[in-house]
């Protein structure tokens, strides 16, 4: 689902229609919108095979294709073995294994024209909020998580380190450890899958905190 405005261009071949090349599915999996909640609500769609980017984040930006921080969390779906193509493509047989209950990003795309999944591509976003609200003690948790390890806190602090300012570089390895520790905490003492990690808290601190220029080892 990246590269929106590239896939023509790339072929060399002016497409009209879906042609069933697979492209937009090796290019990422989508990312969620409020009309898809039924789809993770119901169990169509498990929390394992999903991710949070987190607000701040720095993220690939579909439409306008550069890196960018989020103003607001995304919910996507995971890649398969760590790859950009989407866990529910079967690439043998080129084919979504939920074509059916496909989100509404994959419904929208068309790789010839992308004026449709413009409309909305940045709007009514699902937010961790939506699916996890209800659940008793869970949302607390990602929220607090999510204001002890804010990625605006954690740049603020990145602007005032420097050299010989040392307490901001304990501070921020401090963020890094909670990080670190609430999500062993909730596998091993909450008997979670260690699969739902990267949906609760987004992406460990550890592998994206280098993208905003912190050194932690
Ligand atoms: S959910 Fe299906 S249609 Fe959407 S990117 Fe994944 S494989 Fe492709």
């Amino acid at each position: 689902m990246t590269d929106l405005k590239s896939i023509n261009i790339k072929q060399n071949v002016r497409i009209t229609e879906c042609i069933l090349c697979g492209t937009c599915c090796k290019k990422g999996g989508p990312s969620f919108h409020l009309a898809d909640k039924h789809l993770i609500d119901k169990g169509v769609i498990l929390s394992k095979y999903l991710f949070t980017i987190r607000k701040g984040e720095l993220a690939y930006d579909n439409v306008r294709q550069e890196l960018l921080p989020l103003s607001s969390e995304l919910i996507k779906l995971k890649g398969k073995n760590d790859s950009s193509t989407c866990i529910f493509f079967n690439e043998g047989e080129k084919k979504c294994e939920i074509y059916k209950n496909r989100p509404v990003e994959c419904k929208a795309l068309k790789c010839w024209d992308t004026r449709e999944i413009e409309k909305f591509y940045s709007k009514n976003r699902l937010t961790r909020k939506d699916l996890l609200f209800d659940v008793e003690g869970l949302w607390e948790l990602v929220n607090d998580h999510q204001s002890r390890c804010s990625y605006e806190k954690i740049k603020k602090m990145l602007q005032k380190q420097d050299d010989s300012n040392n307490d901001i570089q304990k501070e921020i390895l401090e963020i890094i450890r909670y990080d670190t520790q609430i999500r062993h905490l909730v596998v091993e003492k909450g008997g979670m899958d260690s699969e739902i990690l990267d949906f609760l808290f987004g992406r460990p601190l550890t592998l994206t905190i280098k993208s905003f220029g912190f050194n932690h080892s």
